[in-house]
Parts: C-alpha cells; sequence; structure tokens
C-alpha cells in the first residue's frame, strides 16, 4: 500500500500540557530481554532525566502500528498520553505493544517496556491474531487502561473489538483525558461529553502535544512477545486485504496542503517554479509557497502558507528560497521539522529550521532530480 500519510485538519481541543524536550531519532537494533531500547554509545550522550520503573506493580498498555520502522504523529501522541497516565501512579510502567518493526529510540518515547511483534501473522487487517496477542498480554499484565489510536492501520477497530471480546469499557474519540475524567466527541463529532476513565481510550489526533522533557529505560520485554499461534477461524482467510481495498491511494498533489505530512515550499529566492513541482512530485510531497509567489501568480492561491493563507502540520516542511517572515512563520508553527534552502544564513527561515542548507536554489533542486534520477535509474 502507497497511500499518502494525511493529518487529521480538526486537530483541536489539545489536552495535555506540552513540556519542550529535546526530539532524536536513532537507529536500535535487535535486543535481548531486559536490555534498554538504545544502543549503548547513544546512552553516554543522553542529557535528560530518566525515569526508571525498576518493579512495576501496575500497566498502562498502548497498542501501536509501526509504519516503515516507525510511529506517526498520532502514535506519539497516544504514547504521551499514556505516559502522562502511567506516571500519576505509583510504581506503573507504561508498556507499549508495537505491531510491525521498529527502529528509533524508543527512550524518548515515554516507554517503559516495549514488545515488537513483527511476524507475518501480525502483518495487514489480520484483527484475530492482533486480537489473540492481546489478550494473552492483557492476561499477563492486567493493564488498568489500554490505549489506543483512531490510526489508518486499523487500531481503532481493533480496540472496539477488544471491548466486545473482554467486555471492557470503552471511549471512542478521545480529546481530553485526567486522572479520572475523559472528554470525548459524541453524536458523530457534533458535541463532547465527559465521562468517568474506561478501560480503553480511543484517542484522536490533537490531543496531545508529544514533547518528551525526559527520558525512560524502553526495556525490551522479549518473553512476553513469545505469543502462542492461535488458528483463527473467525477471519476469513483473505482477511488481510480488506483495509488494503478499502484506501485508496492518493497522490501529494490530491492531498489538501492542511492535511499534508510532507510538503516542498517555494519563496522569491526559486526562479524555475516547473522544477520545484517536477521536485516535489518526484519526493512526494505537496507544494507550498510564500504570498509573494502566490501574488506573482507563480503558484495558485490555495498554495500559501501563513497568515493569510493555510496553517500547516506537515512531519517535514522544506522552505526553498523563503526568507521566513512573521506572516510565513505564523503558518509553520505546528510543523514537526522544517528544512531551509537559502543563501541567507542569517534569515528567520534558517533560524527556524532543523536543518539548513546554504545554497543556491536552483543548483539544490538540479542536484537533487539529478540524485533521484540515478536512483530511479539505478532501481529500473
Ligand atoms: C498582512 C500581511 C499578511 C501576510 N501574509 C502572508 C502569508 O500568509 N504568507 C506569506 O508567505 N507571506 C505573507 N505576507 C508577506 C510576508 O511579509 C513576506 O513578504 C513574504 O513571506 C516574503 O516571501 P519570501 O520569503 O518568498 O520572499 P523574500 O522575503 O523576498 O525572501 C526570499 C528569500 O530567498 C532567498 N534567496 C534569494 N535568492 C536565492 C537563491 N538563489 N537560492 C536560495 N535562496 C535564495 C533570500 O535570501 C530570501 O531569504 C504577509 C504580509 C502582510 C503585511
Amino acid at each position: 500500500m502507497n497511500s499518502i500519510p494525511r493529518i487529521d485538519p480538526h486537530a483541536a481541543n489539545r489536552g495535555f500540557l506540552a513540556a519542550s524536550g529535546r526530539k532524536r531519532i536513532a537507529r536500535g537494533r535487535d535486543l535481548a530481554e531486559g536490555e534498554a531500547f538504545t544502543a549503548s554509545q547513544q546512552s553516554a550522550q543522553h542529557q535528560l532525566p530518566q525515569i526508571v520503573i525498576k518493579d512495576p506493580k501496575e500497566f498502562v498498555l498502548v497498542c501501536l502500528h509501526s509504519r516503515e520502522g516507525t510511529l506517526s504523529n498520532l502514535d506519539r501522541e497516544v504514547l504521551y498520553v499514556g505516559r502522562v497516565l502511567a506516571g500519576r501512579r505509583t510504581d506503573c510502567a507504561l508498556t507499549v505493544i508495537v505491531f510491525g518493526d521498529l527502529e528509533i529510540d524508543m527512550r524518548q518515547h515515554g516507554a517503559d517496556r516495549v514488545i515488537i511483534l513483527k511476524d507475518d501473522r501480525y502483518t495487514g487487517y489480520n484483527q484475530e491474531e492482533k486480537l489473540s496477542a492481546l489478550e494473552h498480554l492483557i492476561d499477563k499484565l492486567k493493564p488498568q487502561n489500554i490505549l489506543f489510536g483512531e490510526s489508518a492501520e486499523g487500531d481503532g477497530d481493533l480496540a472496539r473489538r477488544l471491548a466486545v471480546r473482554q467486555n471492557m469499557s470503552i471511549a471512542p474519540g478521545v480529546i481530553e483525558l485526567d486522572d479520572n475524567k475523559v472528554r470525548r466527541f459524541c453524536d458523530g463529532g457534533w458535541q463532547q461529553g465527559t465521562h468517568e476513565l474506561t478501560d480503553i481510550l480511543i484517542l484522536n489526533s490533537g490531543t496531545a502535544e508529544a514533547d518528551f522533557d525526559f527520558e525512560t529505560q524502553a526495556l525490551m520485554e522479549n518473553k512476553l512477545a513469545q505469543i502462542p499461534t492461535k488458528a483463527s477461524t473467525k477471519e476469513p482467510a483473505n482477511a488481510s486485504k480488506v483495509l488494503q481495498e478499502m484506501m485508496r491511494s492518493l497522490s501529494a498533489n490530491e492531498v489538501p496542503l492542511e492535511e499534508a505530512n510532507f510538503i516542498l515550499s517555494g519563496g522569491n529566492g526559486v526562479k524555475d517554479f516547473d522544477k520545484l513541482l517536477r521536485l516535489a512530485k518526484a519526493i512526494g510531497a505537496s507544494v507550498g509557497g510564500s504570498r509573494v509567489v502566490v501574488d506573482d501568480g507563480k503558484l495558485p492561491r490555495e498554495c500559501q502558507v501563513g497568515a493569510t493563507g493555510k496553517t500547516v502540520v506537515a512531519s517535514v516542511y522544506i522552505a526553498v528560497g523563503i526568507s521566513g517572515a512573521v506572516q510565513h512563520l505564523q503558518g509553520i508553527k505546528d510543523c514537526r521539522y522544517v528544512v531551509a534552502v537559502n543563501l541567507d544564513e542569517s534569515c528567520d527561515m534558517v533560524k527556524r529550521a532543523d536543518l539548513s542548507l546554504i545554497c543556491d536554489a536552483e543548483e539544490w533542486m538540479d542536484s537533487m532530480l539529478e540524485l533521484l534520477g540515478e536512483e530511479s535509474r539505478k532501481s529500473a
């Protein structure tokens, strides 16, 4: 399946406080039972305070699907909420079950214990196998709460099935919660209501600012990952095809800018906009631009990012030849990573960026296209 990740544009009502923390993504490896998730050389660098739950008496469980070895923004939010819930109790560990492989540093995502289920039986829409794994773990851990995200991978569906099978209370559409109460959408999203905390919680995106200012141990629970196979009789043999067939792949230019996860944006420093469009297509990015280029008719009005244009929340925003005027920066304040391509190293976009390339926009686009051309020739 090759669909473009989209972002929920209705992500309002952030419920948890955000603590500013360092974000870093690192490659992991297969780890032994009880070993911390990251490689040892990384721990030498780590500076954030560490939370250690040695002998947990209680558990909060988070269930996620990885996507190409990493986690989505929604997954990070669910982890953050799980971490906060676990942190408010004594000796309570946040245990995370991940369906699919994972290559990121879980210490920085709040997990105390990590269980990775990456066998073929857990891929696709294989809900029966996933449910039996979940039931096995629930039986062992007896978690206080189990958290899911309303994700494209069907975590919400899994949560609802689990609630029925285990006769557990469930709150879907959660947008805010504390120790005892949950606020959620009801009436198909037209109204909101509050009630007591339930066993199972399904979170909408935008519930939390996933910004950790501490690290955890993230110990691997390899023994718990040895889950006996349970032959499924309820799912049809081709059930794993269901989700793929229901999902239509979109190209990046079909995704509204507010929902785009990856944006290539051009400003006054770009001369050749055909080249920018070709590059956006080649890297699978949606196209944005500054007001100046939109006013000049180089890009359509719906591409304008900023205070009088669109507010975007992409995971990666590449600003090519954009100075970073306050009105433009306002439109990208919630983007996760900003990359600036600019000749002027003192401009405000470079100050805002997580990564800056001080070079000519045309030359950078030419080298990118050349590189991508070579890659596609090699793989052809
Ligand atoms: C009320 C109001 C509302 C506004 N709303 C918006 C809005 O919603 N969105 C918005 O974007 N603007 C908005 N603006 C306009 C904003 O103030 C800026 O004028 C605009 O964002 C500047 O666009 P720019 O960065 O593309 O151009 P410039 O400010 O001209 O910057 C061009 C950048 O390109 C770099 N550059 C030049 N040549 C090259 C090269 N060869 N290679 C690499 N880099 C190069 C330069 O160093 C510079 O940093 C608004 C203004 C007002 C007053």
